[in-house]
């Protein structure tokens, strides 16, 4: 077992306490709390009971992020019904989807320590949550049937490892591709781009960036890289917390009037149906409905949009290395692969 350490602040847990990684009101809300369930769902069919994926958390750093799960949680319940939500709602769901994705980061170190001796993580979920770019894409899947629980994907393939940034979650029958990075929607949401980034210290993931001057306009499709199903329902959100110093942020009337807390880098959410253009600024109080039709799609359909904004997301980033471009590129072969054998 590796030493032990809080998922949210990385120190030595401060009177200890355990933190359930995917919370109990969800697991309730998918009648499994009494089931096991697959955990990176499809690959190696590890079954892990919920009610013990918990892990080390300081009393004061759980009780904290409970505020989040208390305000996240009716949220969640709309949007799995089908129903409206505010772009203030959005931007909480996607604090949640920080926190889960590098949650489950974080248990991989816990239950694999070789892992951890591996990467050596830089950062927990404290460090994580809003504050980078970010997209949530939802789509409802038609599960015959068979649509009752909660499912991850992405979270133990090799590329995660180094870039816990991008995973999908299944509940229910609603799915979820959620990626957080730099530069992953701010340039073509017409805020300003990272236009250089130099790897300062390999040891502490220091990075020197160097701004660009927004384009003040929307420019589809956001992530070019990227196109949402047709069918989905997009949020992306541009956050420049790191740069609020720099005076290209601080002083863009743009970046102002289209963010919910310019002074801390906290861009607002823009909303995207379907994936022909579309995109639209959500003030905090505007609403969107979340309905989206049933898409017939496979287990295999989610695992490769997985492995592509994985690999997206290492393409993006500024801190690339041999082992990690080497497995983007498997990545590539493998998309390029399943695209082939999806065209015969
Ligand atoms: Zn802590």
């Amino acid at each position: 077992m590796a030493e032990k350490f809080c998922i949210f602040c990385g120190k030595k847990p401060e009177d200890k306490n355990l933190e359930h990684v995917i919370p109990q009101w969800l697991i309730r809300l998918t009648g499994r709390e009494r089931k096991d369930v697959f955990v990176n769902f499809p690959e190696d069919h590890k079954h892990i009971n919920f009610l013990n994926f918990k892990f080390p958390a300081c009393t004061k750093c759980n009780s904290q992020y409970a505020i989040l799960e208390a305000k996240v949680k009716p949220i969640l319940i709309n949007v799995l019904d089908g129903k409206t939500i505010t772009g203030a709602d959005a931007s909480l769901l996607m604090d949640w989807f920080d926190k889960v994705r590098v949650g489950l980061w974080l248990t991989e170190m816990y239950l694999n320590p070789g892992i951890k001796e591996d990467v050596q993580p830089h950062f927990y979920i404290d460090s994580r949550v809003a504050k980078t770019d970010r997209m949530l894409s939802i789509q409802r899947v038609d599960m015959q049937g068979k649509g009752h629980g909660i499912s991850f994907i992405g979270t133990n393939s090799d590329l995660f490892k180094y870039f816990p940034s991008a995973f999908t979650l299944l509940i229910n029958d609603v799915y979820f591709i959620n990626a957080a990075t730099h530069n992953l929607v701010s340039p073509r949401l017409g805020f300003p781009t990272i236009n250089k980034a130099e790897f300062l210290d390999p040891f502490n993931g220091k990075v020197l960036y160097t701004m660009g001057q927004g384009r003040h306009k929307i420019a589809n499709p956001i992530i070019t890289t990227f196109i949402p199903n047709k069918d989905s329902i997009t949020f992306y959100q541009p956050i420049l917390k790191e740069f609020t110093i720099d005076p290209l942020v601080s002083n863009d009337k743009y970046v102002i009037e289209h963010s919910y807390d310019a002074q801390n880098g906290l861009g607002g959410v823009f909303v995207q149906k379907g994936n022909v253009g579309n995109t639209r600024y959500l003030s905090q109080n505007d609403k969107t409905g979340t309905k989206t039709k049933d898409v017939s799609t496979t287990v295999s359909n989610m695992v490769m949009d997985t492995i592509k904004i994985q690999k997206i997301v290492h393409d993006k980033s500024a801190v690339k290395s041999y082992e990690t471009n080497y497995i983007a590129n498997t990545y590539g072969k493998i998309l390029e692969q399943y695209s082939k054998t999806k065209q015969h």
